[in-house]
């Protein structure tokens, strides 16, 4: 009853909680605490929860869905136009012009056909968020994501043809698997490759996440509670 009594007192503070814990586990990994972003993942809350981190200062967000971002963003980028956007749920090629124009990173990039859209969009518009490869490190069929044996390949493929703007790497490791090892094996991709940016840990493991190197760490439930039931993939 107090959450929904009081959401904006709840999220400033979890969000603090969590930054917290970020520069924590960051100096316990002998790593500068600006080295880790937090994405605040507002899936599936409504627009008012999200308003409340922004009001409270936040600026990086993560959505999951493009049309649920459409519906949430274009108000709140207008009050806060320095807000930056991530996409981190699949894309599908048609809604590849709706995501270029809303989206500040893209992290879902998995698949030529998606990638070629999204050079020819980002050609056509001059608009070029930044792409993460998102790698399917479990290889779990239902999942997106490259296998990580085609990594090294579609990498150079966005890369040096495409010219996509790609600066790192991002995954999704198995519910109910020990994570240390995806997180690892990102890392190891990430490094072969010369990229800096490794968007990996959530609610659960941010912290195991930062350890093995993430500078990117996707927090939804932490922040923000449980998402709703409904309106959710
Ligand atoms: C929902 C989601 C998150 C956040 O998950 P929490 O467990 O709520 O922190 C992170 N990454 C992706 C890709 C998601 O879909």
């Amino acid at each position: 009853m107090v959450t929904q009594m009081e959401p904006e007192t709840d999220i400033a503070a979890n969000l603090a909680g969590v930054i917290e814990r970020i520069a924590e586990a960051a100096a316990a990994a002998d790593r500068p605490p600006g080295d880790v972003t937090l994405v605040a993942v507002g899936k599936s809350h409504p627009a008012g929860r999200v308003r409340a981190a922004l009001e409270a200062g936040y600026r990086v967000f993560g959505e999951n869905r493009v049309q649920e971002a459409e519906e949430k963003w274009p108000d709140l980028k207008a009050a806060f136009p320095e807000a930056r956007l991530h996409l981190i749920g699949p894309l599908q090629s048609n809604k590849v012009h709706r995501a270029v124009a809303l989206f500040d990173v893209i992290e879902s990039v998995d698949r030529p056909k998606l990638a070629r859209s999204l050079a020819r969009e980002m050609e056509t518009t001059g608009r070029r968020p930044d792409c993460l490869i998102q790698i399917n490190t479990g290889e779990e069929p239902q999942k997106a994501g490259v296998p990580p044996e085609d990594a090294d390949e579609f990498i150079g493929v966005c890369r040096d043809e495409l010219a996509l703007p790609v600066r790192g790497l991002m995954c999704i490791p198995p519910l109910h698997e020990e994570p240390s090892l995806h997180f690892a094996l990102l890392r190891e991709i990430a490094r072969r490759n010369g990229l800096d940016v490794l968007s990996m840990g959530m609610s659960a493991d941010f912290e195991i996440a930062i350890r093995f190197g993430a500078t990117l760490v996707r927090v939804g439930t932490a922040i923000f509670g449980p998402r709703p039931p409904l309106n959710r993939d």
